[in-house]
């Protein structure tokens, strides 16, 4: 049988600045720095392709995500694209998402990647609010998500994703209500919508701590959930995953490929792979990605093979986050070999879980602690 298409996740881990609630591995953008990455990049992409890390299998979608990729110069990753083209198999409709921060592109440049066969644009736009982003510590304005959405249209881009986050420090349900509202005019055909998540060490958790900043309401949280979900499906958006609406014919495929438990490889500092029954990372660490490939080695720290047991664990933990749920067979096979019986009992009591007899899912409640389920099903 012929092994089913990879996805491929490329990790620019570069910024201009970090967002007060960012917790990625990334690295303040230098251009001497960017240009030893794509160095070690590009010779990652080649050893990958001679050890045979993909095994000649075809590519269905390529994810550039960060970070933020567009602080490289678009020449930089029209070259990237250009070496993974050479060196790896895409299918004929590869999708190929770059990830975009509203004020480090422009119409020029979005031809140029467009031309390069990127097929979607993905912005973190974050809020529509600009009081919203100056809480959050994140650079620039809504000016100019509202720019670069046009600009992308302008240069051909049909397919184009905004990342929004609900709950953020002084945001109202009227102001996470104006901000879907403002999305829609853009009319992308993509959204996320992030519960904000306080994540340990960054300066969102030390403004909560010092109390310089509300930490978020759960309760709020669970109502702007709701409200997306209405506001979005009246739109004509289907919901497919706990953060995530397409129109029809739009959802992401890379994503869709974590969620149902595809395989993938990621290049790139701190990028992981699960790939062969097996789950391996690079280094989250520059210098030393750097310096292993100079010398020729890819950066793989880590290797685990996962047993039958654990990939229909994993199986079932990202199946729960999408719409369509799981079947509830499988989710009772897991529960047997992990001994979770009676958490998920206590999941289906306190609605966190939802079972209709055939397929279990995530209730609307649960969708906001997917991350804490996961860890009690783990
Ligand atoms: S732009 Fe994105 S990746 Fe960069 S610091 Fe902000 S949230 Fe993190």
């Amino acid at each position: 049988m012929t092994p089913p298409p990879l996805g491929l996740y490329v990790h620019i881990p570069f910024c201009r600045q970090r967002c007060d609630f960012c917790a990625f591995y990334l690295e303040i953008h230098r251009e001497g720095r960017a240009e030893v990455f794509v160095r070690s990049l590009t010779q990652e992409i080649r050893l990958s392709a001679q050890q045979h890390i993909a095994a000649g299998r075809p590519i269905q979608s390529v994810y550039v995500g960060g970070g933020t990729p567009t602080v490289l110069a678009s020449t930089q990753l029209i070259a990237i694209l250009s070496e993974i083209r050479t060196h790896l198999i895409l299918v004929s409709d590869c999708e190929i998402t770059l990830e975009a921060h509203p004020s480090t592109i422009s119409e020029q440049n979005l031809v140029q990647l467009l031309r390069a066969g990127v097929t979607r644009m993905s912005f973190g736009a974050e809020s529509m609010e600009d009081g919203d982003l100056t809480r959050i510590g994140r650079p620039g304005s809504v000016h100019e998500t509202v720019l670069a959405v046009a600009q992308a249209r302008a240069a051909g881009f049909t397919n184009i994703n905004l990342d929004v986050m609900y709950g953020l420090p002084g945001q109202s349900l009227e102001s996470w209500q104006r901000t879907l509202a403002h999305c829609l005019t853009l009319a992308p055909t993509h959204l996320s919508c992030y519960a904000l998540t306080v994540e340990e060490n960054t300066r969102l958790a030390s403004n909560i701590q010092r109390q310089r900043s509300p930490a978020p309401d759960e309760g709020l949280q669970i109502e702007m959930d709701r409200v997306a979900q209405q506001t979005l499906g009246d739109a004509g958006y289907e919901r497919y995953e706990v953060s995530n609406y397409a129109k029809p014919g739009y959802a992401c495929r890379h994503n869709l490929l974590y969620w149902t438990n595809g395989e993938y490889l990621g290049l790139g500092p701190s990028a992981q792979s699960y790939l062969d029954g097996a789950r391996f990372g690079n280094v989250a660490d520059l210098a030393a990605y750097d310096t292993s490939l100079a010398k020729s080695r890819l950066p793989i720290e880590d290797r685990t093979r996962l047993s039958e047991e654990e990939q229909l664990r994993d199986a079932v933990i990202f199946g729960l986050r999408l719409i369509q749920g799981v079947r509830t067979s499988r989710l009772h096979q897991h529960a047997a070999n992990y001994g979770h019986a009676a958490v998920i009992a206590q999941l289906l009591a306190q609605q966190m879980l939802e079972d209709d007899g055939e397929r279990s899912r995530l209730s609307a409640r649960g969708r906001l602690l997917a991350d804490t389920i996961a860890g009690q099903l783990y």
